[in-house]
C-alpha cells in the first residue's frame, strides 16, 4: 500500500505539494526495471554514454532557476547556495561525462601472452540521499555510476524529494533510455532497506548518520555487496595566534553555520590558540552578528531554517551549556534558530562531543600545536577541518596530524568535485568525486590471452 506525504516549507510551514511514497511492490517493480536497463545502457559505447551525459548536464543547467527555487521552498536553501547546489550537479555530471571515454584498464607484462584489465560496471547501484544537500549528494552518486555503466535507483530524503524527482524527469528529457536513472521517493525503512537486501542492487552508495549508516553496512555484509558510507562529522576549525585573525574570525560563522549548520562538514569546534583567544572572540562576535539569517528566497541570506520541527527541537537540547553570544533570526512560522556560540566547560560536554547539526558552535582554547591537534583528534569522526597559520611548515604538520579526510588550511571549502571526498574513522567508508571515484561503481576483471 502506497500512502501520500506532504513536502512543508521549513520557512513558512506552508504545505508545498503532496507526493505519492512507493512501497515495497513499487521499489521492486523499480529495480527490476533498471536491472533490464542495465543489459542495453552497459552497451551503450563509451563516446554515445559521454554525450547522453553531458546533454543531461545541459539540460539540468536550462533548469537552473527552476531547481534551485524547487530546493528553496523544500529545503529553506539560501537562494545562493541552492543557485551553486544545481552548478555543483552539472558540474559533477560534466566531469564524469569524459569517463566513459577514459575508463581505462591496464596491459600488464607476463609471461605465455598477454595480460589486460577491465572495468567493469557492476550493476543497479542504489543511491541513498539524506535530506541537508538533497541535489550535489544525489549527483555524487549518480553521475560517476551512470557514466562506469551502471544503472541507478536513486532515494532522496523522506523531507527533501522534490530535486531529485524533478532531476529524474529531466534525465529522460535528456535522452537517458527509461530505466537507467530512477528516483523513488519514499521511507528509508522500506525503500532504503529494500535496496540493501534487494538481491539485483549490486553497491550501495549511503549518506546520512552514523547510526543508519553501520546499520546499512552490516545489512551488505549478507550479499557481500559493495557499500561506500558518507557520515557524520564534528570538524575542527584551528586558529594559531599567527593566523590572519581578522580573517579567520570573518569567515567562522560560514563554516559553521552555512545551511544552518546542517552540514556534515560543519567547523562545529573553534579551536583558538589561548594567546590570540580574546582578540578572536571580539572579531567572531561582530561577525556573528552580522551574519544574515533570513529569508531564504532573498539573494543576501546567509542562512535559513532548519530543515524540521524534529531538528529544531533536536537542536534545542543542545543549548543548556554557557552562551558567549548569539546572532539573529526572523520570529513567526518557520523553524528558524539564531547561530549561537556556546563555551563549553571541557572536551566532555555534549556541544564538543556530538554532531549538532544546527547553528551551535563551540569554542575552546589550546595552549600549543601539539595540544590543538590531540583536541582536534578526540573524536570518532574525521570528515573535514580548517588549520589557520601563516607558517608553512605548522600547516603542513597539522594537516598531517589530524585524522580527517578533507582538510583546508587558510579557507573552509571541503567539497571539489575535482579531488576526494570522504571521512576518516566513523565519518565514513571510501572516497566520492575526484578521479578516483570510477573505481568504487566498478570491478576489475583481469584477462589473460595465451600465445597459443
Ligand atoms: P539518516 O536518518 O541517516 O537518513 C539518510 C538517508 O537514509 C535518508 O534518505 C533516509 O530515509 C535513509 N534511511 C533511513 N533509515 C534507513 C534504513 N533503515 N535503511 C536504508 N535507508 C535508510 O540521516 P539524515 O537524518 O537524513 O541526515 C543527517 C545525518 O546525515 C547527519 O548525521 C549528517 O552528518 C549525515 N550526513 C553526512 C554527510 C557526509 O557526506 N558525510 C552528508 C550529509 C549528511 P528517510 O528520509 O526516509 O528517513
Ligand atoms: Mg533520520
Amino acid at each position: 500500500m502506497s500512502h501520500t506525504y506532504e513536502v512543508i516549507n521549513p520557512a513558512t510551514e506552508k504545505l508545498v505539494r503532496t507526493i505519492e511514497h512507493l512501497d515495497l511492490d513499487g521499489t521492486d517493480a523499480v529495480i527490476a526495471k533498471a536491472a533490464k536497463a542495465y543489459e542495453t545502457w552497459r552497451h551503450v559505447s563509451p563516446g554515445d554514454r559521454g554525450k547522453m551525459l553531458r546533454r543531461f548536464a545541459e539540460v539540468v543547467a536550462d533548469h537552473k532557476e527552476e531547481l534551485a527555487q524547487l530546493e528553496i521552498d523544500n529545503s529553506g536553501h539560501t537562494r545562493g547556495n541552492a543557485l551553486w547546489e544545481v552548478d555543483n550537479v552539472v558540474n559533477v555530471l560534466t566531469y564524469y561525462s569524459a569517463a566513459p571515454e577514459r575508463l581505462f584498464g591496464r596491459q600488464i607484462p607476463v609471461p605465455g601472452g598477454i595480460d589486460v584489465t577491465f572495468k567493469e560496471p557492476l550493476g543497479v547501484v542504489g543511491v541513498i540521499v539524506p535530506w541537508n544537500f538533497p541535489m550535489p549528494i544525489a549527483g555524487w552518486g549518480f553521475a560517476p555510476a551512470l557514466a562506469a555503466g551502471n544503472t541507478v535507483v536513486l532515494k532522496p530524503a523522506e523531507y527533501t524529494p522534490l530535486t531529485a524527482m524533478r532531476l529524474g524527469e529531466l534525465a529522460l528529457l535528456a535522452g537517458l533510455p527509461s530505466g537507467v536513472f530512477n528516483v523513488l521517493p519514499g521511507k528509508g525503512s522500506v525503500i532504503g532497506a529494500r535496496f540493501v537486501t534487494h538481491p539485483a542492487v549490486r553497491k550501495i552508495v549511503f549518506t546520512g548518520s552514523t547510526e543508519v549508516g553501520k546499520g546499512i553496512m552490516k545489512g551488505c555484509a549478507d550479499q557481500v555487496k559493495r557499500v561506500t558510507l558518507e557520515l557524520g562529522g564534528k570538524s575542527s576549525n584551528i586558529i594559531f595566534a599567527d593566523a590572519d585573525i581578522a580573517k579567520a574570525a570573518a569567515s567562522a560563522p560560514g563554516s559553521v553555520f552555512d545551511n544552518a549548520g546542517q552540514d556534515c562538514c560543519a567547523r562545529s569546534r573553534i579551536l583558538v590558540e589561548a594567546s590570540a583567544f580574546d582578540t578572536f572572540m571580539e572579531h567572531f562576535e561582530v561577525a556573528v552578528k552580522k551574519f544574515r539569517v533570513e529569508d531564504p528566497s532573498l539573494a543576501t541570506a546567509e542562512m535559513g531554517p532548519l530543515i524540521s520541527r524534529k531538528q529544531y527541537d533536536t537542536v534545542q537540547t543542545f543549548l543548556d551549556e554557557p552562551v558567549a553570544f548569539k546572532g539573529s533570526a526572523p520570529t513567526g512560522a518557520g523553524y528558524w534558530m539564531a547561530p549561537t556560540v556556546l563555551l563549553p566547560k571541557n572536551t566532555q560536554a555534549r556541544s564538543w562531543r556530538e554532531e549538532v547539526f544546527g547553528p551551535v558552535v563551540s569554542v575552546m582554547p589550546f595552549k600549543d600545536e601539539a595540544e590543538g591537534i590531540a583536541m582536534a583528534n578526540d573524536s570518532e569522526y574525521g570528515l573535514s577541518g580548517s588549520i589557520w597559520t601563516r607558517d608553512v611548515g605548522r600547516a603542513l604538520r597539522v594537516s598531517r596530524g589530524i585524522e580527517s579526510g578533507n582538510l583546508s588550511v587558510n579557507s573552509h571549502s571541503s567539497v571539489r568535485f575535482w579531488t576526494p571526498f570522504g571521512g576518516f574513522k566513523q565519518s565514513g567508508l571510501g572516497r566520492e568525486l575526484g578521479p578516483d571515484a570510477l573505481d568504487s561503481f566498478t570491478e576489475v576483471k583481469n584477462v589473460f590471452i595465451s600465445n597459443d
